[in-house]
């Protein structure tokens, strides 16, 4: 996201936003109000003529700031959640749960001197339900 936002230091990135247009949006990209996660992001850019880019999925869950960033920064500020695509399974029940890596993230957001962290899905939990 280095191109389409810059890092300030209270951890938001802040979009370049006459460069590009970020759209949080719902499962059905139906638009996401800020201060609430979303489940992906569509970007538009049509400063490259030869390949534009119109609304097309990060597959980023991302979180818009509902208001101003203590920087001064005028740009939407935003932070990246997790991914939509990469749901994590865990065995339950004789079946499984699949469940949305931000929720690792709202958790470790919390602990003290977690900066970054990467949560890496090994396999898939063995079940009888296909
Ligand atoms: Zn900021």
């Amino acid at each position: 996201m280095r191109v389409l936002a810059y890092g300030c230091a209270h951890n938001w990135l802040h979009v370049n936003a006459d460069w590009v247009v970020l759209e949080p949006v719902d499962a059905d990209h139906r638009p996401v109000p800020p201060g609430r996660p979303s489940h992906t992001v569509l970007l538009s850019n049509l400063a490259n003529r030869v390949q534009p880019l119109l609304r097309y999925d990060l597959g980023d869950n991302v979180l818009v700031r509902p208001d101003a960033c203590p920087c001064g920064s005028a740009m939407p500020a935003v932070q990246v959640q997790g991914r939509a695509a990469e749901m994590l399974e865990f065995p339950a029940g004789g079946g499984h749960v699949r469940i949305f890596p931000m929720a690792f993230g709202t958790l470790l957001d919390r602990v003290p001197g977690i900066a970054q962290f990467q949560v890496v899905q090994r396999r898939r939990p063995r079940c009888g339900c296909g």
